[in-house]
Parts: structure tokens; C-alpha cells; sequence
């Protein structure tokens, strides 16, 4: 797999999911089995990932499982929640004991382990010694926003493999340079994104927006970029990813990618069970039988419209579903589906700033 690879894959059954794109890209063929191959999930706070803050264990189930039918022996969960929450709560309550124990898989709580300084630069980097001292480290970040950083994903998601004393130094340093900094200090082989439901605007959770993807790439700089599309914001907007780039560990240049999609015939319509903030958020949009992939681009897109104050000004009614195909209609479509309206979004999803273009000109 290249690094200008992103694969995505659609679906409700994330361990599967995964299972399948880790065969697709024939990760195999890059490891031997006596690595030593470890596991970064995002453990933020304890709570279980259906909160939209922390990485399914489910994903992480289907790499486990993915390795060990390839013969791989050693591998390895590490994770270090962060400064408010205790990582071992974090891994009860998000069900990686049980993973642990039914594979046979030890987990590793880096606020207990020691750290070495990496230079990065003019920077003196805290960095825990496991995730430095494994073959091969997949990360795994939820795609999510934040509050400070507008968005979480593959760079960001290595501040869990720092002491907790190098985390607070983090935010006193603006968080900006030190994450961007990181990923020179932590070399990863894999990322694997949860895009399953994260949060809409608080890395905490408590939003979580149904987007049923799971993606995979090499490099996190493409990888957050391509997140922040997906979330409705820019690469110019997470102010990290161009500092990561200019550090030269990879490349923010999406038309280079080559995206490729997977099951994109076969995503379910779900029953949205929209939260308050949801409902605010789309009480222009006329949703039947509408993909939960494509509903959460619009979700995420409204969010950030209602952020610059836009949303009051969208007076057109919003189109989106699968029972719109081939309809004429005076109003905006989102998404392939749709493509009839006096107004459409391509994409089967479009991406959140996608949507956003469209509905800016209104
Ligand atoms: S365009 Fe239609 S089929 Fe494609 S994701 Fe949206 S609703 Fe589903």
C-alpha cells in the first residue's frame, strides 16, 4: 500500500469491516509474524465508544483477529487516557479487558510507562518508550471534533503515547506545534480510522454522529486532511496538519490521493435517533430512507455552518435519501441520490465540505 493510499469501507459491522479492509489492502505482506506489532486506540476518557469519544473496541477486535489468522504473535494494546481520566478505568469500561483476555493480548497503560526525550527540531518531545520500541504501531483514532483543535484524528490521537506531564506542556506550548511535531518522534506503520460515530464537537463525547465508515491510510497527514474534509472543515482550519507537512511527514495534498471506496452499493439506511442538537440542526432536512454515511456529512456540515452563523440563513428545503432518486425538486439534494434537485451535492457520500460549498451559496 502506498502512502498516497486512503481505502474506506461502508458498513454497520465495524469488526468485519475491518477484517475486510485489512485483507483488501493485504497488510500481511508487510509485516512478518515475530513483529512486535502494537495497537493504538483512543482512550480519551472511560466511556464506551457509542458516546463518540473513544475508538470502538470492535475495530480493534477485527485487527487483532485479522493478525493473529496471519500468524502474528506478539502484539500489544498501549494507550494513555488523558490527564482527567485513569487509562485502566478507561479500558474496562471500553471493553478492552474483555479483548484482552479473549485474544490473549496484553494491554499496556503508558501514564505507567517511562519516556525518553525525542528532538524534534527546537523541540525536546517527552515520548513513553513502548509505542517507540514495537515494529509496527496501527493507530487507531476516532474521527472526531474538538474543542480546541477543531478536529482529532491520526496526529492528534499520538498525544496518548506521552507522559501526562508532557500532555499538560502540550496545551501550555498551544497544542498546535507539539502535535504537529509528534508523528516525527512516533513513527506509525498503519492508521485505521474509526469513523463509525464520533463526536460532532467535543472530543469527550456525547454527540456522537452516526457515520458508519472505517478508513485506512498510511500517512496522517493525508489522513487528517481528509478527515477534516469529512468533518466540514479545511486543512487551513487544523492549524496542525501544516505544521506536520512543513515537518515533512507527509502530505496535505488530497488531489494527489487516490481514494478508494468500498461497498459504497451496500451502506444500510439506518433509524436516525437524533439528539436535541441534531434535531436543531436539521430542521430543513427532509430525510427517507437516507444512507446514516450521508446523513452524518450533512450533520457534521450543518454544525459548521451553525458555527459561522449560517445556518438561519438556509431557507431551501435539504434533500436527502435514497427514495429522492430521479425526483425533480425545488430544494437543495445531498449526495448522488439527489442529483434531480434544482440543487445537488455529488458524492455517494459527499463529503461535509462538500455540502458545505453547496449550501454556502444560498
Ligand atoms: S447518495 Fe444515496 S446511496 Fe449514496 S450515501 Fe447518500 S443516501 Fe446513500
Amino acid at each position: 500500500m502506498n502512502k498516497n493510499e486512503i481505502h474506506v469501507i461502508y458498513g454497520s459491522d465495524s469488526r468485519k469491516m475491518t477484517y475486510e479492509i485489512l485483507e483488501k489492502i493485504e497488510l500481511i505482506k508487510e509485516l512478518n509474524v515475530d513483529m512486535q506489532i502494537g495497537i493504538k486506540p483512543n482512550l480519551v476518557v472511560a466511556k464506551p465508544a457509542k458516546e463518540g469519544a473513544t475508538t470502538s473496541p470492535s475495530i480493534v477486535e477485527g485487527v487483532i483477529q485479522y493478525l493473529q489468522n496471519h500468524g502474528c504473535k506478539n502484539i500489544s494494546i498501549m494507550e494513555g487516557s488523558w490527564v482527567g481520566d485513569n487509562t485502566k478505568r478507561a479500558f474496562k469500561v471500553c471493553g478492552y479487558e474483555e479483548i484482552a483476555k479473549k485474544y490473549n493480548v496484553p494491554l499496556y497503560d503508558l501514564k505507567e510507562d517511562t519516556s525518553i526525550v525525542k528532538k524534534v527540531r527546537d523541540l525536546d518531545l517527552h515520548v513513553c518508550k513502548k509505542p517507540l520500541q514495537v515494529d509496527f504501531l496501527i493507530n487507531i483514532p476516532v474521527l472526531k471534533a474538538h474543542c480546541q483543535t477543531l478536529m482529532t484524528c491520526a496526529l492528534k490521537n499520538l498525544k496518548g503515547c506521552i507522559p501526562d506531564k508532557e500532555k499538560r506542556r502540550f496545551h501550555a506550548l498551544g497544542l498546535t506545534k507539539p502535535i504537529g511535531y509528534l508523528a516525527k518522534a512516533i513513527p506509525m506503520g498503519l492508521i485505521i480510522v474509526d469513523g463509525m460515530a464520533g463526536d460532532l464537537t467535543f472530543e469527550e463525547g456525547g454527540n456522537p454522529v452516526q457515520m458508519d465508515r472505517v478508513i485506512v491510510g498510511k500517512d496522517p497527514v493525508l489522513m487528517d486532511t481528509y478527515a477534516a474534509s469529512l468533518l466540514g472543515y479545511t486543512k487551513e482550519d487544523i492549524e496542525y496538519i501544516g505544521v506536520a507537512e512543513n515537518m515533512g511527514v507527509g502530505s496535505s495534498n488530497l488531489a494527489m490521493a487516490k481514494i478508494q471506496e468500498y461497498d459504497a452499493q451496500l451502506k444500510k439506511s439506518s433509524d436516525f435517533k437524533p439528539s436535541n442538537k441534531v434535531r436543531y440542526l436539521t430542521k430543513k432536512v427532509i430525510a427517507q430512507s437516507a444512507c446514516s454515511a450521508c446523513y452524518g456529512s450533512l450533520v457534521h456540515a450543518l454544525q459548521r455552518l451553525d458555527e459561522r452563523d449560517l445556518l438561519q440563513k438556509i431557507k431551501k428545503p435539504i434533500y436527502i435519501g435514497q427514495d429522492f432518486q430521479g425526483k425533480e425538486l425545488q430544494g437543495i439534494g445531498i449526495g448522488r441520490c439527489t442529483s434531480k434537485c434544482m440543487q445537488s451535492v455529488p458524492g455517494c457520500p459527499p463529503t461535509a465540505a462538500d455540502i458545505i460549498k453547496e449550501l454556502e451559496r444560498n
